[in-house]
């Protein structure tokens, strides 16, 4: 432990606050102590000891120095992201997509690769513990680098224990132990969610970070919502907030879903539904990406098909903005991609639907990650695990005790 400045006259103050200064310096602005001192109120030895302390971490880098007010300058220090790495992993059920990203969530090096999410538990993890590798080595990064694993997967998933539960799409899946199987090669914590709830993550700190009440809504095969609220996740009880997909759409015919229920969002305004009601026009559309290239080509069923959609999307969503009051709801997932047709029904709907308190400073924008909010938000859920000010406070008494 580095405490050479402080240990003359009086007791050497302790550093388990040295988490707590980190979360000030996470935003990246370089400042010196006495910066410090004057924004904590904390006396300027108990500063100088934490500072100590989280550069021996490697945590606080040397910033450059600040004007002198006669005599050596000040340095200045900021959180430096560079410290270590994360694995942010976007399994889908075709293809899967890894990042390593620094302590900032900015991806380093990624990797994309089709795979089958039904080859099971075994196969996909060997794949993505082979892929990891793959990326450190690329990066020129050591396995102690790496800090925590995040993983996104296309199902429900019970948060706390990382274990899949009964997803539809991934036989062999259920209750899988998924951290277990990546600790068989990494001693660092994985944690697991769905892919909605990851995405929601991602959008959130690329495109909207100061924003604390954010619903993100997913339209492609399935439909659901990963919910910001205060600024963190909302999970729920058990992980299944945001399971918007099996919600009664209102003034929706009786079409059985895959759930075994008639009437359900998914099965009238999903993907897959929009192809059904194209079919019965006669109206080939087989896959997602047909319907996006159908409405981008200006066929007007398909565009109205997608709108209709939206606002059917949006009847659910006037009823969750009157619940969670967002100030942005972001609409991602394939589908976005046909264009202005399905946010126009949501906003129609939505606008229509609320009432002008809720509704006067919402807006209602398309997702701007693309395919890189999975990585990214699954990287931001390890991030905001493991930089904790506790977290940290225990990383620094480790490294101080080995
Ligand atoms: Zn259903």
């Amino acid at each position: 432990m580095r405490q050479e400045s402080t240990s003359s006259a009086y007791a050497a103050p302790s550093v388990s606050g040295a988490g707590e200064l980190l979360q000030l310096l996470r935003d990246e602005t370089p400042r010196t102590r006495a910066e410090l001192a004057k924004l904590t109120g904390l006396a300027r030895s108990t500063v100088g000891a934490r500072v100590d302390a989280l550069l021996a971490s490697g945590l606080l880098a040397p910033s450059g120095e600040a004007a002198s007010t006669g005599g050596r300058p000040p340095v200045r220090f900021a959180f430096n992201p560079e410290a270590r790495v994360v694995v942010g992993a976007d399994i889908g059920a075709t293809h899967g997509r890894v990042a390593l990203t620094d302590l900032s969530g900015r991806p380093i090096c990624e990797i994309g690769e089709s795979l089958d999410i039904t080859d099971g538990p075994e196969v996909v993890l060997d794949w993505l513990v082979a892929t990891t590798r793959r990326l450190l080595e690329q990066a020129g990064r050591q396995p102690r680098d790496l800090i925590g694993i995040g993983i996104g997967v296309p199902g429900p998933v019970e948060h706390s224990s990382g274990r899949p539960m009964r997803p539809p799409i991934m036989p062999g899946w259920d209750g899988y132990d998924v951290p277990g199987h990546l600790h068989r090669d990494f001693d660092v914590p994985v944690l697991v969610d769905n892919d909605v709830n990851i995405m929601a993550l991602g959008e959130h700190a690329m495109a909207h970070p100061d924003v604390e009440h954010l619903l993100f809504v997913k339209v492609a095969t399935g439909i659901g919502a990963g919910i910001i609220s205060g600024g963190r996740l909302h999970r729920g009880a058990v992980g299944a907030a945001g399971d918007l997909g099996h919600v009664a759409a209102p003034h929706a015919p009786e079409v059985l879903c895959s759930c075994g229920n008639v009437g359900c969002l998914e099965a009238v305004a999903s993907g897959p539904a929009i192809s059904k009601a194209l079919r019965e026009i006669d109206i080939i559309a087989e896959s997602n990406s047909d319907i996006v290239d159908l409405v981008r080509g200006g066929n007007i069923p398909a565009a109205l098909a997608v709108r209709q959609a939206g606002r059917t999307i949006g009847e659910v969503l006037a009823t969750c903005v009157s619940l969670l009051n967002p100030s942005v709801i972001v609409i991602g997932g394939s589908l976005v991609q046909a264009g202005e047709s399905l946010i126009a029904g949501v906003r129609e709907v939505v606008y229509g639907r609320s009432l002008p308190l809720a509704t006067g400073v919402l807006q209602i924008v398309p997702a701007t990650t693309g395919v890189q909010a999975g990585v990214i938000g699954a990287a931001t859920m390890v991030i905001q695990h493991a930089l904790t000010a506790d977290r940290v406070d225990l990383a620094i008494a480790r490294l101080s005790a080995s």
